[in-house]
């Protein structure tokens, strides 16, 4: 769909109905808008850095809600499940993957148990492609929403073996340790999700973490388009961190040379009181990632 298109609607459009057009709006966004959209919000939000301590809000202003109450449609190809493996406790490892012609992307959520905001994104992005496939955009989307279930459902950072699992790549920048792993992929979680990527194949990858609230790239130019892109239609601003030893970003993005983005949500816990209003902020950054060519 190009910024021109128009829609074609038999009744009054209801306001869920609405959002959903404004979403696919500001996803058909030459880049020049997103440009100026990013603008706007880098106005508008405190980011990583700007402001003193304590100032930081909640940033969920200027960006679309989006709403599945769409049914699911007949026809379309369902996702499948794949056991990648099984945790230090036994519990299984799961991609879910819709499928796609255009190329692959591969989104995680959860790789710090201690993130479980991360976790309900990855899971929010699912629900919302199963009744939205066209946000898929013909492209393969593998999703691991809990790359930690173990540390995940104990609320550490690590796994069972207190092993920090976004620590234990095998990277140049590797340093070995109890809390790192004595040797790169030590730890079966580890394992499961290299082997999602040698299965796959993605082109690009996005994990997301919290709290840091930014978008970091890693690698190169390709993962800096990305992030940009994702930055247009995020409350969350594009900030390089440091590339960390043993890092999936630094794997991912520095040495296999992806287009990779680590996704920092502003809080490691979804607000309970209206979850999907706060998940639905980050959703558009995601669905961004997916339709890109990166
Ligand atoms: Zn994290």
């Amino acid at each position: 769909m190009t910024s021109g298109s128009t829609e074609h609607h038999s009744g009054p459009i209801v306001p869920a109905e609405r959002e959903n057009m404004r979403l696919r709006t500001l996803r058909a966004m030459p880049s020049g808008a997103w440009a100026a959209a990013l603008a706007v919000l880098m106005l508008t939000l405190p980011g990583c850095t700007a402001g003193p301590p304590g100032s930081r809000e909640p940033a969920q202003a200027h960006v679309p809600e989006v709403h599945d109450q769409v049914p699911e449609r007949s026809g379309q190809p369902e996702p499948e499940t794949v056991e990648l493996g099984t945790t230090v406790l036994g519990r299984p490892m799961k991609a879910i993957v819709f499928p796609g012609e255009e190329g692959t992307i591969l989104i995680m959520g959860g790789i710090h148990g201690d993130e479980p905001a991360s976790a309900d994104l990855v899971r929010r992005l699912q629900r919302y492609l199963r009744a939205h496939p066209e946000g898929l955009a013909g492209w393969r989307v593998v999703l691991i929403t809990r790359a930690n279930p173990d540390g995940l459902a104990a609320g550490t950072r690590g796994n069972a073996n207190a092993v920090d699992l976004n620590r234990n790549w095998p990277t140049d920048n590797f340093e070995p340790s109890a809390a790192h792993g004595e040797t790169p992929l030590s730890e079966p979680e580890s394992r499961a999700l290299m082997r999602a990527i040698e299965r796959y194949r993605p082109s690009a990858i996005v994990s997301v973490h919290a709290p840091l609230a930014c978008i970091d790239p890693d690698g190169g130019a390709r993962s800096e388009r990305m992030a940009r892109a994702m930055s247009a239609v995020s409350p969350l601003p594009v900030r390089n961190l440091r590339a960390m030893p043993g890092s999936l970003g630094t794997y991912a993005g520095e040495e296999l040379r992806l287009a990779m983005v680590t996704y920092e949500l502003d809080r490691r816990r979804t607000p309970p009181d209206d979850p999907d209003a706060y998940l639905d902020a980050h959703l558009p950054a995601l669905l961004v990632a997916v339709e890109g060519a990166w």
